[in-house]
């Protein structure tokens, strides 16, 4: 099976490949940088990473264009509020962002382009806009004319044709009940900060950036455009009336949207107030990155995601078995020889993991073939049919998993970074052999992981426990 997409275009499940060569051209929205971003955008962010990667792993190249909204209405009113300049404001922002991102292991994209670098090229665009008639001037701002483009709607899939005329729209984000024509070029209001164009003093619109900088850096027509369902309707369809008002051409092959991570039952959002931060995650409530990451990427993309610290709880219950089990295949003797029920069962699993992906990213599917292997393979262990030549195989699916999920590697921030004295490994050795003399096998596996983290490989022998210390 090979990769397939759901495109909100089409509203269908559509095999996916690049239109020219190996290269995916693709362009997902980044954040706005008016705060700190929380962890419902860093789904969205997620998504995107775990999209970035298999493409790759399906063959392709990538040429992927990420934004920084670094004007915009908000911006501009906390940064007047605070009597700073929008760059002395963003520059934070972007930098915490860019921290978080590393954190998660979210892959640099090719560019990341800042809009405020690019006010130049807007004007441009809006020069071009309004020669072919798209535009109109109000009080010394500029509004695209949904009217004039036929499309318009195609995306979120409503028929605007009623309510298409005349009236305007100011704000950056609208809801479909206010389809109207949005601002391209804004004047400035008192006080507001503001460049001085052929456009008249101002700046951009939300919507133009992410047109003009598609276009720059990837050509007319993306083979990808993503972002989260909230997109959809006005950023999105916007952005489709101004790009294909500018060319002419299809402005993206397929458009891809993530659904939102909830918190009891409503969107995680600033507004609602019901928002965590990495750092309040990580800081506050003492969890890694990787437990969030593999909590993020866990759920398939276009279900909705109730964030609970339950579900965080299991993430990194999840993550301590899938690392106890790298660590076994390392360090547990197998009987020489390959056993070739699980030589078939190793195949099977890989292929079920690719299948999952295949099918619009399912990761629920592709996680569900790594855990039932790794459970049929302890039982093999245990019961002496799994040969040392099962173990190479083993590892590249375990390998395969983590170049998608990410999450075997203890995180640098994590206890490595101080190194453990022998008194202490051997006093955790004791809990746990005392843990699992218990029937505490939870705990057990937990001072285990506890130890790994600490780069100390244990290694369970007739002789009891021995441990040396990983030589990298
Ligand atoms: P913003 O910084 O507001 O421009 O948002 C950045 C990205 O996060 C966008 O792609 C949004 O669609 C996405 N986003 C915002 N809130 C959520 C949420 N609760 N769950 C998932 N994605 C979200
Ligand atoms: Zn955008």
């Amino acid at each position: 099976m090979s990769l397939r997409l759901y495109n909100t275009l089409s509203q269908q499940v559509e095999p996916f490949a690049p239109q020219s060569g190996r290269t995916v051209r693709m362009y997902t929205c980044g954040p706005t940088v008016y705060d700190f971003a929380h962890i419902g955008n860093f789904r969205t962010f997620t998504f995107v990473d775990i999209l970035r990667r298999w493409l790759r792993l399906s063959g392709f190249d990538l040429d992927h264009v990420m934004n920084i909204t670094d004007v915009d209405d908000k911006i501009i009113r906390n940064a007047t509020a605070q009597r700073k300049t929008l760059t002395e404001y963003t520059a934070a922002y972007t930098q915490a962002f860019l921290e978080d991102c590393r954190k998660l292991r979210l892959e640099e994209p090719e560019h990341r382009v800042p809009a405020t670098g690019h006010i130049n090229d807007m004007v441009n665009a809006i020069e071009r806009l309004a020669a072919g008639d798209h535009t109109y001037r109000s009080d010394g701002s500029v509004y695209f004319r949904i009217a004039s483009f036929p499309g318009y709607g195609k995306l979120s899939h409503n028929d605007f044709s009623g309510n298409l005329a005349g009236a305007r729209v100011d704000v950056d984000s609208y809801e479909k009940a206010d389809a109207r024509d949005f601002a391209l070029w804004k004047a400035p209001k008192e006080g507001e900060p503001f460049w001085e164009t052929p456009l008249g003093p101002g700046r951009p619109g939300w919507h133009i950036e992410c047109s003009v900088m598609a276009i720059k850096y990837l050509g007319e027509t993306l083979d990808i455009h993503a972002g989260g369902v909230d997109l959809i309707f006005p950023h999105h369809e916007n952005e489709i009336a101004q790009s294909e008002a500018l060319t002419g051409k299809p402005f993206s092959r397929f458009w891809l949207h993530s659904e939102f991570l909830l918190v009891e039952g409503q969107k995680m959002s600033k507004s609602l107030g019901n928002y965590y931060t990495l750092r309040d995650i990580l800081e506050t409530h003492g969890f890694q990155a990787e437990a969030v990451r593999y909590l993020l990427a866990s759920v398939p993309y276009r279900k909705q995601l109730n964030f609970t610290f339950d579900g965080l709880k299991a993430a990194v219950t999840a993550i301590d078995r899938l690392r106890n089990f790298k660590l076994r295949l390392e360090t547990d003797r197998f009987a020489e020889g390959t056993n070739e029920r699980m030589s078939g069962r190793t195949v099977a699993a890989c292929k079920a993991f690719q299948d999952g992906m295949n099918d619009d990213l399912n990761t629920a599917e592709a996680l569900g073939a790594v855990f039932e292997y790794i459970r049929d393979a302890n039982s093999a262990m245990d019961s002496g049919e799994f040969g040392a030549g099962n173990v190479r195989n083993a590892l590249e699916l375990l390998d395969l998993f983590d170049r998608v999920f990410d999450v075997l590697r203890p995180g640098s921030a994590g206890a490595a970074a101080t190194e453990i004295s022998a008194d202490e490994v051997e006093s955790l050795i004791a809990e746990r052999t005392a843990a699992k003399k218990a029937k505490n096998f939870t705990l057990a596996d937990q001072i285990r992981t506890q130890l790994v983290e600490k780069g100390i490989i244990l290694e369970d022998t007739k002789a009891g426990v021995r441990w040396k210390r990983k030589s990298n």
